[in-house]
C-alpha cells in the first residue's frame, strides 16, 4: 500500500469512533493512527491487514507495544473507561476468526 493509501485510509477514519475508547478520532487530539493488533515484535507483519486497526492516537500510544489482551487486561485492572470498548473489540475480532 503506498503511502497516499495509507493516508487516505487515515482521512477516511476522521470523525469513526476509536474502537478502543469509543471517542470520535478527531485531529489533533484523537487524531486516527494505524495500530498493529499484535506488535511488531511479537507476531504481526506488516503485510497482515488483519493485523491492523485505526485507532485514535491517545490509545496507540497508552497501548504501546502490548498485545491488545494484555492491553484489555491492564485497562481491566486499572479501572480505566476504555476496557469495555477493547473487550467488545476483541470480541468481534475473536468472531471474525481473526485471532
Ligand atoms: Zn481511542
Amino acid at each position: 500500500m503506498s503511502h497516499t493509501v495509507r493516508r487516505a485510509v487515515l482521512v477516511a477514519a476522521i470523525g469513526l469512533p476509536c474502537p478502543y475508547c469509543g471517542r470520535a478520532m478527531i485531529e489533533p487530539e484523537h487524531s486516527p493512527s494505524r495500530d498493529h493488533i499484535r506488535s511488531r515484535k511479537r507476531r504481526g507483519t506488516l503485510g497482515d491487514s488483519s493485523n491492523r486497526a485505526i485507532v485514535c492516537w491517545p490509545c496507540n500510544s497508552h497501548k504501546g507495544e502490548w498485545s491488545l489482551e494484555r492491553w484489555a487486561n491492564r485497562l481491566q485492572r486499572d479501572g480505566d473507561q476504555r476496557a469495555d470498548h477493547v473487550a467488545a473489540f476483541l470480541a468481534t475480532l475473536a468472531s471474525a476468526g481473526r485471532r
